[in-house]
């Protein structure tokens, strides 16, 4: 059975699945790719998804939904026509609309999928995306970051060089900056910026206002419907002036002679210049956060409906000096890469084993006595924010009162000191003998994997006892959850990778036994520090270690066939960059 790729966008949605050794974009029952993101309940309680929602926005904005992405994760209550809904169920809504279509376009029963999300989305958002996936009959076990959906589809995930791709994300609301790095068949977000106030809808508002502007209508004046109906238009004029040098805006507000401008790009540069200046700031943000220069990028990805206008394209282009990659389609990019991830869930043949890392956008810890305020105990990280995943770190506790018996270890979510000001995903006791403060230690450990589930095991040193928790988006039975992390557990570092480290381990050994002085002790040096990499199990430092040590390796080699003694010329250099 098919696992279909969703790209369930704030603006658009829309699904693809691989077949036939490709990614292929699935139509609606009107035929459209893209499925608008609205909900709306119709007079008579039937519940109406996609553009007839979209269009009911103008004419029953009281029973209608949209932009409810943004507030994924929240209790907030979208009211439709007297019936409340959180955005968990209307995204449920909107999923349930994409399946069924699946299913009547490939003609078989669909159950699973592959649904992309921000980068930045935290634990909340992601569950409550896999909870709205289980709502609507969808299996949402892999949920793929969507730059990381952008870049596979870009075809960042071919070739052999190492690559660094800005994947630029503009859509309706939201812009979406991120530094996607592949090397090798590891492809990893590792720095993400953007601004959510700033999408295609504020093109459309300043195109409004320009009319009004030039054409000496009263903006402030205008009543809500109005309003609605000349953004609409403008949008119409914003997405001819795609592939049309000028277009014709005609308005009519109520009676007399409806009003009309001839708009053209240069026009929309001049009414949509501050926009424009605000595209930049995030750009600049990851670039600085990774320490790069924009000459180092090596591709540009631009995706999103917005990113289609030429003025955005062109001025993004002259800002990094660079045009954007031609393979990715704005609008489909991030589709057809969750559709490739369904593919290699599914483990269709033709498709390379990526392994896609994703940073955790929050920090996860446990308690630690605070004796300044006993009753607020702080929180101690163990994996912090901005860690690559999947991630496995431990920390060590101890008592922290004479003949203390029982340990009670929460867990916890966030950025905050103490850890009331923090959200407690669990909590676990453990027992241990009773002997002065700080005798008795336990070894907490989290493990967090790329589809959000958190697993925590505590060990008490004296006998061993281990305490295990499972925490995990619901909608995923214990038992799977289970499975599912012993899958992941083999995933953390590609076999193939296991192997060649293996086989550096061994040359290194192998090295360090056959040559002396300084040339040995720096076999040693790499060595230490390629097992120091390892332990990270970060899947892209270790493919960059595995290279680095390889090729030094390989000199150390070079050099002791022809002295048996001298370093490498540049072993200085090699090792500064290490
Ligand atoms: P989201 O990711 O927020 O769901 P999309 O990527 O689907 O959004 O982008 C939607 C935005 O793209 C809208 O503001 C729409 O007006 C704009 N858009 C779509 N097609 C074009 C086009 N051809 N030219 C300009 N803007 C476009
Ligand atoms: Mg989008």
């Amino acid at each position: 059975m098919a696992i279909i790729g969703i790209d369930l966008g704030t603006t658009n949605s829309l699904a693809a699945v691989w077949r036939n050794g490709r990614a292929e974009l699935i139509p609606n029952g009107a035929g459209e790719y893209l499925t608008p993101s609205a909900v709306s309940i119709d007079e008579d309680g039937t519940v109406l998804v996609g553009q007839a929602a979209r269009d009911r926005l103008i004419t029953h904005p009281e029973r209608t939904a949209a932009l409810f992405k943004r507030d994924m994760g929240t209790e907030k209550q979208f009211d439709l026509g007297g019936r409340k809904f959180t955005p968990e169920e209307l995204s449920a809504l909107v999923l349930r609309k994409l399946k069924e279509d699946a299913e009547a376009y490939l003609g078989e029963p669909v159950a699973e999928a592959v649904v992309s999300v921000p980068a930045y989305f935290a634990e909340a958002a992601r569950t409550a995306t896999k909870r709205a996936g289980a709502l609507a009959g969808l299996t949402v076990e892999r949920l793929v970051n969507e730059p990381s959906a952008a870049a596979v589809a870009g075809r960042i995930g071919e070739g052999d060089e190492e690559k660094t791709c800005l994947v630029f994300d503009f859509g309706g609301g939201t812009l979406d900056v991120s530094l996607v790095e592949r090397f090798d068949n590891v492809v990893s977000v590792t720095a993400v910026s953007g601004d959510n106030r700033l999408g295609g809808r504020d093109f459309d508002k300043a195109i409004a206002q320009g009319f009004c502007e030039d054409c000496g209508i009263d903006w402030d004046s205008l009543e809500r419907a109005q309003r609605e109906l000349l953004l609409r238009q403008a949008e119409q004029c914003k997405i001819a002036l795609t592939n049309q040098k000028n277009v014709l805006m005609v308005c009519a507000l109520g009676e007399g002679e409806p009003a009309s401008l001839t708009l053209t790009n240069e026009w929309l540069i001049r009414k949509g210049a501050p926009l424009f200046k605000r595209l930049t700031a995030p750009i600049r943000r990851v670039l600085a956060d990774s320490g790069l220069r924009a000459e180092s990028l090596d591709e540009l990805v631009m995706v999103g409906g917005s990113s289609r206008m030429p003025s955005v394209r062109g001025y993004i282009a002259k800002t990094l000096g660079r045009e954007p990659a031609a393979g990715a389609r704005p609008d489909t990019a991030i589709a057809l890469g969750a559709g490739i991830c369904g593919g290699m869930k599914a483990r269709a043949e033709g498709l390379r084993e990526l392994v896609l890392t994703d940073v955790c956008p929050f920090t996860l810890g446990t308690n630690v006595a605070n004796p300044a305020d006993p009753a607020r105990p702080i929180l101690s990280p163990i994996i912090e924010r901005n860690s690559v995943l999947p991630s496995s770190k431990m920390g060590l506790y101890c008592t922290s009162y004479d003949n203390q018996t029982n340990i009670d270890v929460g867990i916890y979510q966030g950025e905050n000191l103490h850890c009331d000001e923090n959200t407690q995903l669990g909590m676990l006791h453990i027992s241990v003998p009773p002997a002065p403060r700080g005798r008795q230690v336990i070894r907490v450990r989290f493990t967090y994997d790329i589809n959000g589930i958190l697993e925590v095991e505590v060990l008490s040193q004296e006998d061993q006892r281990t305490d295990k928790l499972l925490l995990r988006g619901s909608g995923v039975s214990e038992e799977e959850a289970r499975k599912r992390m012993e899958e992941l557990s083999r995933l953390k570092i590609a076999p193939r990778e296991q192997e060649e480290t293996k086989a550096i381990l061994a040359k290194g050994g192998r090295l360090y036994a056959s040559c002396v002085g300084e040339l040995r002790e720096r076999v040693l040096m790499m060595l230490g520090w390629f097992q120091e990499q390892l332990k990270s199990q970060e899947p892209l430092r270790i493919a960059k270690a595995a290279r680095r040590a390889s090729d030094f390796f390989s000199q150390v080699e070079r050099c002791m066939g022809e002295t048996g003694l001298e370093g490498p010329e540049d072993m200085e250099s090699w090792w500064e960059e290490a």
